[in-house]
């Protein structure tokens, strides 16, 4: 950890902060896809292979979730609570193991990684939500996770975006109870069990337009069902929640 933030932090360095080989010999010029100078320096500091790895969704084919094939949960679902959401990559098994390194070391330099690949994502909903955003919220964790873990990964991510694009970041929501792990389960269960996990934060946005951030987009149901909880708080108000998430699985 303490080397890790010593190697992000001291700019002589030049080693990728994803998987520690020396990021000055990137050979080819690689596009990166972000145009705000703080992800685009953070996104250049991936080593050629890292930054070649990454599965950027650059075209949605579903322009409700932003999934990169046509997609059969958006035209199945009855009732949408979002208005729209759009992912930044693909949530294969390299994205995966980005993840996991996150997750579980906590490691400063690859949260930036991630947010400035969650920056793409906001850059591409910017353009089809030019009226842009009253505030910046996140999926929060279960209590207990949140203590073992000791931070909330879509909240950091969250944070650091509101910082770049100079966005409200305000927590909305809590996650009242813990559910089983979500891999155990079909698809349907899943979709039922969200219900009653939420509840909304009292805040004084009653009405506006509401970026919810979260690491994966999975089913869509937690995303939908913390819509429905946002926009229900206050049923006489207009209030509509646009999905922002890291990865698309
Ligand atoms: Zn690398
Ligand atoms: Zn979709």
């Amino acid at each position: 950890m303490l080397f890790n933030l010593i190697s992000w932090f001291a700019p002589s360095q030049q080693d990728c902060p994803v998987c520690g080989r020396n990021a000055s010999q990137a050979s080819s010029p690689i596009v990166v896809p972000v145009k705000h100078a703080e992800p685009r320096r953070i996104l250049t500091s991936l080593c050629g292979t890292c930054r070649k790895s990454i599965p950027w969704i650059t075209h949605a084919i579903c322009r409700i979730c932003g999934r990169a094939e046509s997609c059969e949960d958006c035209i199945r679902r009855q009732n949408r609570y979002y208005a729209l959401s759009r992912c930044a990559v693909r949530y294969d098994p390299q994205m995966r193991d980005w993840l996991a390194l996150y997750k579980y070391r906590g490691n400063e330099g690859l949260e930036a990684v991630l947010s400035a690949m969650l920056a793409f994502a906001y850059e591409r909903l910017c353009e089809v939500t030019p009226s842009g955003f009253d505030v910046i919220t996140s999926v929060p964790l279960a209590p207990e996770r949140l203590r073992a873990r000791g931070y909330n990964q879509a909240e950091r991510l969250a944070i650091r975006l509101a910082e770049w694009y100079g966005l409200e970041y305000r927590p909305m929501l809590l996650r009242l109870r813990h559910t089983e792990k979500q891999s155990l389960k079909t698809r349907r269960s899943r979709v039922v069990d969200m219900r009653g996990n939420f509840a909304a934060v009292p805040t004084d946005l009653v009405s506006g337009t509401v970026l919810l951030v979260d690491d994966i987009y999975t089913t869509g149901s937690t995303l939908d069902e913390c819509a429905r909880v946002l926009t229900q708080a206050f049923p006489e108000a207009s209030r509509e929640v646009y999905g922002l998430l890291w990865a698309r699985s």
